[in-house]
């Protein structure tokens, strides 16, 4: 079942997604060799509360934690834990804020120190490839249309394995909804985008081979190589010329160029 929103719901989630974007910001802050993972989610998650969200992942299907924190092979859903960043890792954040009855859902990937040129060339290439899903999120295209894009730019364009068992999504009142936004697709293939659909595009993106495997906690997602991974994540709203990016990146940017301990010359 999709769900179209009107413009007062689109709006609060709006609302939520912002409350995500000023999350990863403070994590820009924050971030720097010697802190934990672990110490980033009780920030974030202090920092939800403070401002009247909830953390929309904790306890959702059983996760224990705010943040999934991926770092270097860890792909997505990563647990928080007590080992400390180091110089040369990446760290993937993934945060959801319920706020006003709907979801926001943002994701980004820091660079902690100086990268190798491979690595810097991932995270540039991953977060461009969103951008060139979310330009195709409007009136009139389909899904794949989405799809295709960030599969023929990361995969095709630069040999990188693009994560089949993961998939972007609908979300409102769910953190998850209709349909399901895969990373790779046939372009006019799937469902045709109305104004008001809300969806979060986010390519997982291996530097090496596409294939993963869970981690025995149960919920980290690993690449089978053990090459490192990126992910960026916007919730965009379909409008008709240009699609209405949600959750923004600026404020982030903006702390990451500040941060001496982050890469920000990657992109
Ligand atoms: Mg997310
Ligand atoms: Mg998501």
């Amino acid at each position: 079942m999709v769900y179209y929103k009107t413009n007062d719901e689109i709006e609060l989630i709006r609302k939520s997604c912002l409350l995500v974007s000023a999350t990863l910001a403070e994590v820009a802050n924050f971030l720097k060799p010697g802190v934990t993972t672990l110490q980033t989610d009780a920030l974030a998650e202090k920092y939800i509360r403070d401002n009247g969200g909830v953390p929309s992942f904790k306890n959702y299907k059983g996760f224990p934690f705010t943040c999934c924190i991926s770092v270097n092979d860890a792909v997505v859903h990563g647990f928080p834990n007590n080992e400390v960043i180091k110089e040369g890792d990446i760290v993937s954040v993934d945060v959801g804020v319920f706020m006003n009855g709907f979801h926001g859902d943002s994701a980004y990937t820091f660079a902690v120190g100086t990268l190798t040129d491979d690595v810097r060339q991932l995270l540039r290439v991953t977060k461009t490839s969103l951008y060139k899903g979310v330009e195709k999120a409007i009136v009139g295209n389909r899904v794949g249309d989405i799809s295709f894009a960030v599969q023929e730019y990361t995969e095709r364009k630069f040999g990188y394995g693009v994560v089949r068992e993961l998939v972007g999504h609908g979300l409102g009142r769910q953190l998850h909804e209709d349909p399901q936004v895969p990373n790779y697709g046939k372009r006019g293939s799937g469902l045709k985008l109305r104004e008001g659909l809300v969806i979060a595009i986010e390519p997982m993106i291996n530097m090496g081979k596409k294939d993963v495997y869970y981690d025995e906690d149960g919920w980290t997602v690993k690449t089978k190589d053990g090459k490192p991974a990126a992910h960026y994540e916007h919730t965009i709203c379909v409008q008709k010329n240009k699609p209405d990016i949600l959750s923004s990146f600026a404020g982030i940017e903006a702390n990451e160029k500040a941060n001496p301990h982050l890469d920000a010359t990657y992109y």
